[in-house]
């Protein structure tokens, strides 16, 4: 299995949410835990929710891959990787399991015991590396897994831009600035959309002002 030490000075703080994005469960276990596939992750969660924890969150697991997310770079130095099982969107994505759902609470609820990372800080692959991923995707819904994650403390103001908005949603400026529609699309991820795409309407606007401060 792939892992590396964690530096003294970059706590955990975050939980990255992905899919396995393989065509069956074996293939993505015998992946994650193979030396030469250059990946690995902390727990992987199989659709009828068995909780497989591969590595301890103290060590470093390589799921992230080239990542940013608010001024930080390279997520795996300050997360725990939670891949769930799914097929994903090159092999015939699908729901996630309401079994999924359950497991990854308890084990969400676990983490934030156990190395206090906040659900403002549970994100998503597609999040830290908008212009290379889109897992979970768009059928990960986050209230069923019981995330609080978008209480924050920004101020609400009406004439926020959307590049504000994707500011305070916790793009990076390198992201924002080099790919902006890949950010958006992220955003319409998360906010389930069925129709994936970088237009920005008024419904775009709103579902996302919603999400950010509702
Ligand atoms: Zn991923």
């Amino acid at each position: 299995m792939n892992y590396s030490f964690r530096k003294k000075n970059k706590k955990v703080k975050y939980i990255v949410i992905h899919y396995t994005g393989m065509i069956c469960f074996d293939r993505a276990f015998s992946k994650l835990n193979n030396l030469s596939s250059d990946v690995s992750c902390h727990y992987l969660i199989s659709k009828s929710g068995l909780i497989f924890n591969l590595l301890c969150p103290s060590f470093k697991a390589w799921h992230a891959g080239k990542s940013q997310w608010k001024n930080l770079k390279n997520l795996n130095d300050y997360s725990v990787g939670i891949e769930l099982e799914n097929k994903g969107h090159d092999h015939g994505y699908k729901n996630f399991s309401s079994n999924q759902y359950s497991s990854l609470k308890e084990l969400i609820a676990f983490l934030n015991k156990n190395f206090r990372i906040q659900h403002q800080n549970i994100i998503f692959h597609s999040d830290i590396s908008p212009n290379r991923k889109r897992d979970p995707g768009e059928k990960f819904i986050i209230y069923k897994a019981g995330i609080s994650r978008f209480k924050n403390n920004t101020p609400y103001k009406i004439k926020y831009s959307i590049l504000d908005l994707l500011k305070i949603y916790g793009f990076s400026d390198f992201y924002l600035k080099k790919y902006k529609s890949d950010c958006i699309m992220a955003v319409k991820r998360t906010l389930n959309y069925r129709e994936i795409n970088n237009k920005i309407d008024n419904k775009f606007k709103l579902d996302f002002y919603n999400l950010l401060f509702k």
